[in-house]
């Protein structure tokens, strides 16, 4: 492709970043990026955020680094940036005893605990083609397969040690409640991320997992990383209209921006209020299904330093903090995670208040609390079935437009970068 290409991304997330990054990587020197942040004019990032208190990062959005993260690791290498290591969850049990993470509620014996691995590492190998591409790429055979909600998958196989060992975590990481029917599918191909540098063996012991942060967090990764881009932010995009020899983004009344290709990489259902949507486009995007969650900073004293609420679990105490860590060893500044179920902030701050009592906290001032409405993306399990995330994947290209970003490979920063970036090395060589 002419190098001369002019490519407009819309969305400075992750995806739109890394799709930026590697384009001017592969040479395009007409690359522009329009972002719209709804809390912070000039902010890039999206969903990685960082504010300094005491002079240390705080994360309000993105803030783990999991043990096998090559994109995100090789990113911060290349920014400069050191990853520090987080200290491991215990989960306070429902009866207020605590118990390390990775230990399950009940001891198992050695040969339980195999026969179940080997039980998953039957599915790891029958299924493997989803840990290599995007779960719209893999075969729909398997899509199908896995569809079905997590929770149903987990019964099916009898994998009881590793859902009190591990699953607590990956809920309190905004994984989705049992009730939530999240598909199996996207969970699974989360799986390798755990593992130590690639080892799935460390998988074994999963109290040993490692889990790093990010010293300047992850907006100060992407901030950095982003500098020489050429971002135009404060954007309000009014209108798309696009053929297949380019188009023009409208945006802020009177201004537009032409270009021959077009990357989508902000929320698509919310696109659909100023593209020039297709059919088929219509009829993806709004299948999207996104979690709600809550984000604070916490100032307090009296807590413990990374910790999973157990009695928190389930969906009928959404909004309590599921999870919440300490950011620094040296300061009182926490960082409080859970899901909104749609209450609003003041509610949600009443009900923070009081966990923070409950768990032995006394605030040293007023929590900061970040709500977040579109989530990890995703399709439910029927539309998985149908094969929704093949019938985006096939529209790439088409109409001068990609789309990069978590919808294309759920969840977390790593499968999205690593996505945008493939992407990009594929359609423009
Ligand atoms: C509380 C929380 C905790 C998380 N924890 C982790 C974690 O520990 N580890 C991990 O790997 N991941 C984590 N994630 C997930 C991670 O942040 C996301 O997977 C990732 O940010 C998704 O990238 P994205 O580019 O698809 O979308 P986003 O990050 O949402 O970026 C989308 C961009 O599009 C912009 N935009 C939106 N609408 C428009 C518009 N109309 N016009 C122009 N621009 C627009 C937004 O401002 C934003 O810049 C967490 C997320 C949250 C919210």
């Amino acid at each position: 492709m002419d190098k001369n290409t002019r490519i407009c991304i819309v969305g400075a997330g992750p995806g739109g970043l890394m799709s930026a990054l590697t384009l001017r990587r592969l040479g395009y020197n007409h690359v522009t990026v329009l972002n719209r942040d709804a809390c912070h004019a000039h902010h890039i990032g999206g969903k990685c955020h960082t504010v300094k208190h005491d002079e240390i990062a705080c994360d309000t959005g993105a803030v783990f680094v999991l043990g096998t993260y090559p994109t995100v690791k090789r990113l911060a290498k290349q920014a400069d940036i050191q990853l520090i290591k987080s200290p491991p969850f215990v989960i306070q049990c429902k009866d207020g005893s605590t118990r390390p993470f990775g230990c399950p509620p009940h001891p198992i014996s050695f040969w339980k605990k195999a026969a179940e691995y080997i039980r998953i590492f039957i599915q790891v190998i029958k299924y493997h083609q989803i840990f290599k591409c995007s779960v719209g790429e893999v075969h729909p055979r398997i899509v199908k397969d896995l569809a079905l909600p997590y929770s149903d998958w987990v019964a099916k196989y009898r994998l009881n040690f590793f859902n009190g060992a591990v699953y607590p975590l990956m809920r309190s990481f905004g994984f989705g409640y049992d009730e939530q029917k999240v598909p199996a599918v996207y969970i699974l191909k989360c799986f390798p991320c755990f593992a130590t540098n690639g080892n799935w063996l460390s998988l074994w012991n999963p109290s040993k997992i490692d889990l790093y942060r990010i010293k300047e967090g992850y907006g100060g990764l992407w901030k950095r990383l982003g500098s020489d881009l050429d971002i135009l932010s404060d954007i309000k995009v009014d209108q798309i209209q696009r053929n297949e020899h380019g188009g023009v983004v409208h945006h802020n009344g009177n201004m537009k921006t032409e270009f021959d290709k077009l990357i989508l990489s902000c929320p698509l259902d919310e696109a659909l209020k100023f593209l020039d949507a297709s059919s088929e486009e219509k009829a993806i995007f709004s299948k999207i299904k996104c979690f709600s969650v809550w984000q604070a900073i916490v100032q307090a004293e009296g807590l413990g330093d990374a910790v999973i609420i157990e009695k928190y679990q389930s969906h009928a105490f959404v909004g309590h903090a599921m999870s919440y860590h300490r950011y620094n060893p040296e300061k009182n500044w926490y960082y409080f995670f859970g899901y909104t179920g749609g209450k609003p902030e003041n509610e949600i701050m009443e009900i923070l208040k009081k966990d923070i009592e409950d768990f032995g906290g006394r605030l040293l001032s007023e929590p900061i609390l970040r709500c977040w409405k579109d989530f990890d993306p995703h399709f439910n399990t029927k539309d998985v079935a149908d094969g929704y995330q093949g019938r985006l994947e096939k529209l790439q290209g088409k109409n001068s437009t990609y789309y990069s970003g978590a919808l294309l490979n759920p969840f977390g920063v790593e499968l999205v970068a690593s996505y945008a970036e493939k992407l990009m090395k594929k359609h423009f060589p």
